[in-house]
């Protein structure tokens, strides 16, 4: 059996992790962690029977202590519940979906405590990248990402040699606006972005999929990931999602990974590596599939990925800047306060704004995370 831990067990990573470990039977949940969802994570408490869990505020931990009363698990909040959950002794690895920048410090705790991490949660690599991927070779613990490119490009790198990678090639589908010019953007409505053509997400990762600000994510994600500089990253836009990403070595041969899009798929390949289990589901059918095509990704109209290429040149504090102006503008646009344009605005805006510091600590990380906040607030 092997024992893992979840921080955002309730989202679209988190429950897919759950639909994982009941397909395969031989995962032990020992942990969970969740923001508000405590009518979800009940279920899961009934269901996975692990000993520990967390919700973000203590009023609703108190909901959830009299909800469980009758079973035997433990439940924490607040941060130090995140933390407990990522370094609960009997977790070997911990799935990070929770989304934002609230990942990083559990991670390195997580981290920290030898603990190996099936990566969902990119914001953390993002911003502390510098200190996380030195962290898991000191600690001798594994990153395994869940990114569907980024378990790709890990899939088609193996039994390779790093060092004759030449350049990533991170397949993006384009969103549900590939194709539009900045004027037909103006009117885009909440509704019309959360409309993803090929995968099912949470709200957050979708509307930054529809802004190729999370292609943006992803760039700076593999970066890390792979130790490869962002002009070696070429961002190919492959609309269907079927080939999740692919490598190019020093020779120029180029290997890909394909497949239907189903998260579980890299969300298992991360929990049981280097092993291949059985999946149901469907597969991909090359009698019917008769084409796959592909196109430069437009920057101009998508500005937000251009502004991840500048905040990985500026480099130090800037991707946090990046990130974390993002975040706040995504949930302003999903509380209907801004435009749809507005968002990589916001974010040029912030990272004009910002003073670069060159390797920040995890506080520095933090400290410019709240002032990002507050120069938006003062502002929109
Ligand atoms: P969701 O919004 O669906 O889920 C987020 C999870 O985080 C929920 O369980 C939520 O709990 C929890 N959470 C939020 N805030 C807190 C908090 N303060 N304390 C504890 N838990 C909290 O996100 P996704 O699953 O879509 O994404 C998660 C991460 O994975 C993101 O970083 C995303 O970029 C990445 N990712 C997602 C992919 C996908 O297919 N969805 C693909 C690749 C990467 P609650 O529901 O109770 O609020």
């Amino acid at each position: 059996m092997k024992k893992i831990g979840i921080l955002g067990s309730t989202g679209s990573i988190g429950t897919q992790t759950l639909d994982v470990a009941r397909n395969n039977g031989d995962l032990q949940i020992v942990s969970l962690a969740a923001g508000s969802n405590i009518k979800k994570l009940e279920e899961q408490i009934r269901e996975f029977r692990p000993k520990l869990a967390a919700v973000w505020s203590e009023e609703k931990a108190k909901e959830l202590r009299t909800a469980v009363q009758d079973l035997d698990v433990r439940i924490v909040s607040g941060m130090e519940g995140l933390i407990e959950v990522c370094t609960c002794e009997e977790a070997e690895i911990v799935v990070t979906a929770i989304v934002g920048m609230i990942g990083i410090l559990p991670t390195i705790e997580a981290m920290k405590a030898g603990k190996d991490i099936a990566l969902a949660n990119k914001e953390t690599l993002v911003t502390a990248g510098h200190m996380i991927i030195p962290l898991a070779k000191r600690m001798g613990v594994n990153i395994l990402p869940v990114d569907s490119e980024h378990s790709a490009i890990f899939q088609c790198l193996q039994g390779e040699n790093r060092k004759q990678l030449g350049k990533i090639l991170l397949t993006a589908s384009g969103g549900p606006f590939r194709g539009k010019k900045r004027e037909d953007l103006a009117n885009i409505q909440v509704e019309d972005a959360l409309r993803h053509p090929n995968w099912a997400m949470g709200p957050k990762i979708t509307i930054d999929s529809s802004t190729l600000v999370n292609k943006g994510l992803e760039m700076m994600e593999a970066k890390w990931l792979f130790g490869i500089e962002p002009k070696d990253i070429q961002i190919v836009v492959q609309p269907k999602s079927i080939i999740h990403s692919m490598v190019e070595f020093v020779d120029g041969a180029v290997i890909a990974q394909l497949g239907t899009p189903d998260m579980k798929l890299p969300i298992q390949y991360a929990l049981y590596y280097p092993e291949r289990r059985f999946l149901p589901g469907e597969r991909l059918d090359f009698g019917i599939l008769s084409e796959i095509t592909f196109e430069k990704p437009d920057m101009d109209t998508f500005r937000g990925l251009q502004l991840a290429f500048d905040a990985a040149a500026a480099g130090g504090s800037m991707p946090t800047v990046y990130n974390a102006a993002n975040e706040r503008a995504v949930s302003k646009f999903l509380n209907r306060k801004i435009a749809y344009l507005e968002i990589p605005e916001i974010i040029e805006a912030s990272m004009e704004a910002h003073q670069v510091m060159a390797d920040p600590t995890v506080e520095q990380i933090l400290e410019t995370e709240q002032s990002v906040y507050e120069f938006i607030e003062s502002r929109w």
